[in-house]
Formats: structure tokens, sequence, C-alpha cells
């Protein structure tokens, strides 16, 4: 059998609990070790020992730490030995000396028996012949390079993408967990549609702005579209001017909803409560203009009276759907033919309404498998999405409302799926999925 060769580690410290302890550890974790209790005993014991490792106290009687370091970095033959200072000394300069001095690592006394595992086995496998420190990333010196978000250009920005309830951990890290927010901007004015958890992180970027006012839309008050609005920050600065737009749902105005949620039984605060002017403002049957853009607004297919938004920017018309069940209970081929016209009718109003977009952010929240089981849930299936951008000649499709279940990996899929059917009806627009933090241009 080829003979092991074990690395070979060598403690020298003075302390001789600390070497008996670091002598039993390392060794019953596969390493060869020596013990020597001074400096000079190191600086003897290393050119025939070559060790891979050495463990070096800083305070020991006779030759200092420091020096012994120095000594073993100045010698060719010793100087590619990895060095770790061990030391009760938890300070700067001590740390910053020992760097410069050649040291692999620093330990800090007391240490834990891992940590001195650990820093044996980075220090074994460190990259090698750094002999000149690597640059640092930090620039010592220049002009440092940032960069800002342009507001003066017309942009929409996603805050939240995720349909039903936030998600979180690493399998949702590209499209992100929280709930329904898009931010507008007009060059002009703060305009929001929907206060899903997304809301938060644009009201903690509001407060870094001068408060001017803000006009919030909301498609319709399922959870998912106004749980971030107690979290909504700029709400309780005094100088906040905030106009909350909604249609009604079962009879409750759109007041006592928000009024109801910030209720002492859920929540620390109450509207009455919170610092900022609020109004709140049901949806007419005329678009309501927010300085010069005009923001249009229909009835979608969604449980509970919910609505879709359309506005342009720049020329382009968007339409912002989350929540709509196009074609509900089919689940044949994505072909206007096979569809009747009584059928079709039930969607005039919202065809229409869509029709000619330039940009449709919308959802097909289900495949065709999901949806068997999620017919009247009120959101549509992915064949039938399609057809719906081709049926209102759509430019350009933007899914938004992810199902919670769905990881990032599955959406990957899905989005492939959503080409392929596209191709197959043969209305290949480009179509994307929206994420947390995508901001485009118009
Ligand atoms: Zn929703
Ligand atoms: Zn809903």
């Amino acid at each position: 059998m080829p003979e092991i060769k074990l690395k070979r580690v060598l403690v020298v410290d003075d302390e001789e609990a600390m070497r008996t302890i670091m002598y039993h550890y390392l060794s019953d974790n596969g390493y060869e070790v020596a013990t020597v209790s001074t400096g000079e005993e190191c600086l003897e014991k290393v050119p025939a020992y070559k060790p891979d490792v050495i463990l070096l106290d800083i305070m020991m009687p006779g030759i200092h730490g420091f020096d012994v370091l120095k000594q073993l970095k100045a010698d060719p033959a010793t100087s590619s030995i990895g060095v770790v200072m061990c030391s009760a000394k938890d300070y700067k300069p001590e740390k910053d000396l020992a760097f410069q001095q050649g040291a692999y690592g620093y330990l800090t006394k007391p240490f834990t028996l891992a940590q001195l595992l650990t820093i044996v086995k980075e220090c074994l496998y460190r990259p090698r012949s750094p002999q000149t420190p690597p640059p640092s990333l930090v620039p010592t010196s220049g002009k440092r390079f940032t960069v800002t978000l342009d507001r003066s250009k017309p942009y929409i920005r996603f805050w939240g993408t995720r349909g039903s309830v936030p998600v979180s951990g690493t399998s949702f890290l590209r499209h992100g967990g929280n709930t329904p927010c898009l931010e507008v901007n007009d060059g002009h004015s703060t305009i929001i549609i929907d206060a899903g958890t997304g809301i938060r992180e644009l009201g903690v970027r509001l407060m870094s702005e001068p408060p001017r006012p803000i006009h919030l839309f909301i498609g319709h008050t399922h959870w998912d579209h106004i749980q971030g609005f107690p979290f909504f920050v700029p709400a309780f600065r005094p100088e906040t001017s905030l106009t909350v737009y909604g249609v009604s749902g079962f009879g409750k105005d759109l007041r006592s909803i928000f009024s109801g949620q910030l209720d002492a039984d859920y929540f620390p605060v109450q509207l009455p409560d919170l610092p900022g002017t609020i109004e709140f403002r049901q949806l007419s049957e005329s678009p309501t203009t927010v300085g010069s853009l005009k923001m249009y607004w229909e009835y979608v297919h969604h449980p509970g009276a919910a609505v879709g938004f359309k506005f342009s920017l720049n020329g382009k018309t968007i339409v912002y759907m989350t929540d709509n069940e196009f074609l509900k209970g089919y689940r044949g081929a994505p072909d206007a033919a096979l569809l009747d016209a009584e059928i079709l009718s039930r969607y005039s109003n919202l065809l229409q309404f869509i029709n000619d977009a330039d940009v449709l952010i919308s959802e097909s929240q289900y495949t065709n498998e999901e949806y068997e089981k999620k017919i009247g849930w009120g959101h549509t299936m992915l064949s039938n999405g399609c057809l719906l951008c081709k049926l209102c000649n759509v430019k350009r499709w933007i899914v938004t409302h992810h199902d919670p279940m769905h990881t990032d990996d599955f959406l990957q899929e899905k989005l492939l799926l959503t080409r392929q059917i596209l191709n197959s009806i043969e209305y290949s627009i480009p179509v994307s999925h929206a994420f947390d933090g995508l901001t485009e241009y118009f």
C-alpha cells in the first residue's frame, strides 16, 4: 500500500495547555503535528521538519513571534511556508503587521476548534506564490465610479412580481419574492400600481428623495396587492400627500378596507394615526389624470372587484393587468377559430382595452396542467395567455405575478414553453419574465 503523507503542522506556543489542545485536535483530524515552546526552537526545527503550516504565537519569551515570522519569510528555504499567527491580542495594528510581514492568517485567542481547523485548511489550500499581495479591489486614489438612476426619463420599475404570497430562499433569487408593486415614472410624478410587499422597498427609496405627491392605484384588494401598505414608510411622514385609487370590493369602500387592514388586531398603528395626508378615491368612468399621465382602467375576470390599468409613456401604450382569468374553463388549443363567438363576447371589453398595446404586463400563472385544478381561481392558463396577446395584437409581453410554487428553474422552463406556444400560433413576439428590480425605460 502506498504510504499516505499527512500534512504537517508545527505548533509554536509557550503555553503548554494550548500546545496540548492543538496537538490532539489536529492529530485527531488527520494532521501530523509537532509542537515547540519557543521561537528559537521553531527556527531550529523548521528546516528539517518542513511543516506545511506553522501556528505561531506572538507573545513568547525569547524571540518574539513577529521576529520569528520575519526570519522565516526572509529565508527562501522557508518563505513559502504558510504561517498563521495565534494571539490573544485582538488589535488592528498587530493584525496589519502580521499580514504585512507575510503571515497567511491571524487567529485570535480564544478560538474554537472549528475555527482552528478552518484556518489550517484554508492556509493549506491557499493560492500559491502570493509573494506580492493581490491588488486591492478598493481604489485608493482617483474618483469613485458611481451610477444613479436617471429619473428624468420615463420608466417603469417592478418592485414585486410574485402572485398570491411572498416567497424567499435560494430557489427564488433570480425573480424575487415580493408581491406586486410597479413604479411608473413619467418624469414628474410618483405613480405606483399595487401595494404588495414590493412597496416597502420603494417606500424606503422615496424617503431619500424630496417629498412629492404620491398616487397609488390598487388593481384589487386581495392580500397580495395591499399587504405591503402598512410598511410603506412615506405614509409615516407628515409632509406626505398620498392618494389611493381603486374600485370597491364587496360593499366596503376603499378607505374601510385599508382601515380594516390597519385595525389594532393586525397592526400597531391605525389609519387615522398615520401622519401623512391620505385620501381615498373611487376610480371614475373617465381616466385619472396625474401630471402628464392619463390612467385608464377596465374590469378584469377575477373574483371580487378587480381592474387592470393602461397608460402611455413617451407615446408607448402599456397595459398592466396582474390578475385575470382569460377564457375561464377553456382548455383547448390556443386557436381563436376553435372558440365560439359567445365565449369571446364575454371578453370583448377586455380585448378592446388591450388592443394594440405596445407592452402587455400580465400573468399566465398556471401551466396548462396546473390549470386543470385551478379553474375559477382567477388566473389564466399559459396557452390562453399566449392567445390573448395574439388576439389583441400586443407588440411585447412581460409576464408577471409568478406563482409562489414556481422556482427560478421552473420559470425558466415555463418561459421556453411560452415561446414555443407563441411560435406554434405564429405570433412570436418578444416575451420576458418580470423580476423584482426590473427597470424599463421608454
Ligand atoms: Zn394577485
Ligand atoms: Zn387576486
